[in-house]
């Protein structure tokens, strides 16, 4: 049973009431209930109490009379509708009520009986829809997501407020547009065809799509499109809401950011850490390559924060990420693993030497002191542990382990110091390190010698060259041969400059012995792989000959086979261009490295040196014997001139010589001697018998 319509008819006329009452009374269908007063005050006295859903409002009354009475009315009952009983056929009277707010109006003794009834009802039913739709529209402008609402064709009928702040667009703009136009071009025409399809079986659609603002820029919508159907199920409407994704996404990369970094540093967390140096460690090994983690930990850091508080704290730790990133290469990763400890990765290390470099580089820098922003100078250090890969764990875990205990281990041996995990490699890198700082000074304070060793042409057994080769006259340790630190001087990078200095002090000395009157001697000099590939060889020996006046036919450069093979069309072209100077260029230690006669085609050589392991054992390894023959023999059908290294027995002088070898140096004849003795063999010795 719905409850009846609650009417407060306000009519000065008790005719014209009762008959109201009367009809309104007979209706059936819903019922009334009817207040009836005959004054206009009384009847704003009545609408505050809420008691009724309609008021039937004579024009004429004794207070008020005409559309005064109509204002009053309805502003004294804005919320309720008003229906205006007018006289005699007044349709003017009533249109002019509708146009000033009434819901309707009926002309009494005329529109009355059931029509009255239909009246009042549908006012009342008018009235709370336009309640409903002004909400919905209030709430369609102030929602704050956008809404499109197209017709079945999907042209824009209508957007709202936050469609235009979002997209950038007027109303104007997009009225009679379709939303293709908001199109991004990041989805694919396969990903719009089942939108559709979605929308068409289900009449809905929702998910993320990317679309274009009125300026060009692209963003992600949370979007969900409804299908509007009439009665009969066809599509009349579509309605799209949307909401901007930006911020939602950018807090969500910032969330994901903060999973994988320390929010205080920025710097990738333990987490992160793990998934890299796992990943160091596989490239590592496909490659044969070393990489190097070092755990660092600040000395006394726990002191900074009780002593000036926790902002000071993270105020250090900051700065200290900042100073170590600039110190690293792009490629080593620095992460914090939390508190006052960090951890660096050094991907693809030459040598442990590196991360040696590096952890003092680092000891150093954070000992410098840190002014922080209130003006506060404060000190720390740190303590490095490394750990090597491979050598001392396989896995992340066990890198970052073995480097944690050598941190403990370095703050265990008085802080400031860094240390490898094992006891031995720490010691040997030292010493390493000790020995490069030891021949940096070394050199510069002309520590180094040469020494020459005669080349004897085995066909007249004079001695008709020499091979320069270097020592290094320590002070303390007597002199020192070059397999004790050649190869350290390669790696480091110090062969440059030793190399130079050789070639230097042999061409000098060359010179030296030319003006003394001795019979020229062909000098050869040893020249490494880096030197080749990093120092301007070419302007080196050329400025050196200059400087030296020592004729380049002269000089020999000897170069092995494995320097030449590691970049052999830059080697090519270097070699050439030192041929051009007129130098002769031979290959050292042949037969150790590749050993393809064919390949040494390619290189502008001009003689072999047979490494000294296959005239060892000569005359009693059958092999040795057949490779040395076989050398000499292609080499000569290549025309490249054999010298045999290492010849300390008449036995193997004699196999040479058999087998057409060219020239050789060896104990046989005599050792490298230093320039003094040297000159003495010259003297009484340019002619060698064999003695027997
Ligand atoms: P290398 O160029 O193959 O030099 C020949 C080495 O064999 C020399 O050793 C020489 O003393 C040694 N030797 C010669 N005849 C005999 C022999 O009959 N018996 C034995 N047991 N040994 C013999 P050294 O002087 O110790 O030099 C070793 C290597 O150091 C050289 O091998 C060369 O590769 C390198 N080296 C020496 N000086 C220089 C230099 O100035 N620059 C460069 N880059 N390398 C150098
Ligand atoms: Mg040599
Ligand atoms: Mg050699």
């Amino acid at each position: 049973m719905t409850t009846p319509l609650r009417v407060l008819l306000v009519e000065d006329n008790p005719g014209d009431a009762g008959l109201i009452e009367e009809i309104l009374s007979k209706d059936d269908a819903k019922g009334f209930s009817i207040h009836c007063v005959t004054r206009l005050n009384t009847a704003l006295e009545q609408v505050k109490t809420d008691a009724f859903d309609v008021i039937l409002l004579d024009l004429g009354l004794p207070d008020s009379a005409g559309l005064d009475t109509l204002f009053a009315m309805k502003k004294g009952a804005a919320n309720l509708p008003i229906v205006v009983l007018t006289s005699n056929q007044d349709d003017h009277m009533g249109l002019a009520a509708i146009h000033h707010g009434a819901q309707d109006y009926v002309v009494k003794g005329h529109d009355q009986g059931v029509f009255l009834c239909r009246v009042l009802r549908y006012a009342v039913e008018r009235h709370q829809n336009e309640a409903r739709l002004r909400q919905a529209a209030t709430v369609f402008e102030n929602t704050s997501e956008g809404i499109t609402v197209t017709d079945a064709q999907e042209r824009i009928l209508l957007v709202n407020q936050a469609f235009c702040k979002f997209t950038g667009y007027t109303e104007n703009e997009v009225l009679g547009q379709t939303p293709r136009m908001f199109q991004s071009g990041r989805h694919d025409r396969y990903f719009y065809a089942a939108m559709w399809a979605d929308i068409k079986t289900t009449g809905h659609w929702r998910g993320e799509v990317w679309n274009r603002r009125k300026s060009g820029e692209i963003y992600p919508q949370l979007l969900s499109i409804s299908a509007v159907r009439d009665e009969l199920g066809e599509t009349t409407h579509y309605v799209g809401v949307f909401a901007d994704l930006t911020e939602i996404k950018a807090t969500e990369a910032r969330i994901e950011f903060l999973a994988h970094h320390d929010a205080l540093t920025e710097l990738p967390n333990r987490l992160l850490l793990g998934f890299y140096l796992g990943h160091c460690i596989e490239l590592s090994r496909r490659e044969g390559q070393q990489l190097a983690v070092l755990i660092l930990d600040l000395d006394h850091f726990k002191d900074i924060n009780d002593s000036f508080g926790h902002p000071a704290g993270d105020e250090l730790l900051k700065s200290v990420a900042c100073r170590l990133t600039q110190r690293l290469r792009g490629t080593d990763m620095l992460s914090r693993l939390g508190g006052d400890e960090f951890a660096i990765v050094l991907d693809n290390i030459s040598h442990p030497r590196d991360a040696i470099q590096v952890a003092q580089d680092i000891i150093k820098l954070i000992s410098e002191t840190c002014r922080l922003g209130n003006g506060l100078e404060v000190h720390v250090g740190t303590s490095i542990g490394i750990s090597l890969f491979p050598g001392q764990g396989e896995t992340s875990e066990e890198l970052l382990s073995q480097a944690d205990a050598a941190m403990y281990k370095a703050k265990s041996t008085g802080r400031g110091n860094y240390q490898f995990f094992s006891d031995e490699l720490t010691l040997a890198t030292r010493e390493r390190i000790a020995l490069e700082e030891h021949l940096r000074k070394g050199i510069a304070n002309g520590e180094l010698r040469v020494h020459y060793q005669a080349q004897l042409d085995i066909a007249t057994s004079r001695i008709i060259g020499a091979e320069a080769l270097v020592r290094w006259q320590d002070p303390v340790r007597g002199l020192i041969p070059p397999n004790r630190f050649i190869a350290m001087a390669e790696e480091t990078g110090l062969i440059g400059a030793l190399g130079e200095w050789v070639l230097r002090e042999t061409c000098r000395q060359g010179r030296q012995w030319i003006d003394a009157g001795l019979p020229p001697l062909s000098l050869a000099v040893n020249i490494s792989a880096h030197q080749l590939r990093y120092s301007h060889m070419q302007e080196i020996v050329s400025a050196v000959l200059e400087e030296t006046g020592f004729p380049a036919k002269w000089l020999e450069l000897e170069l092995t086979e494995g320097t030449l093979m590691q970049h052999e069309l830059e080697s090519v072209a270097i070699l050439q261009s030192l041929r051009d100077l007129g130098v002769s260029l031979s290959i050292d230690d042949f037969g150790t490295g590749y050993s393809s006669l064919a390949y040494l085609r390619l290189f502008p050589v001009d003689s072999l040196k047979i490494d000294k392991q296959f005239i060892d054992d000569i005359p009693n390894d059958k092999n040795d014997m057949e490779i040395t023959s076989a050398i000499i023999a292609l080499a000569h059908a290549m025309n490249l001139k054999v010298l045999a290294e290492g010849v300390e027995t008449l036995a193997q002088l004699e196999f040479l010589k058999k087998k057409g070898c060219d020239t050789y140096q060896g104990y046989y004849h005599s050792r490298p001697l230093p320039v003094d003795e040297f000159e003495l063999l010259l003297l009484s010795n340019s002619h060698f018998e064999p003695k027997r």
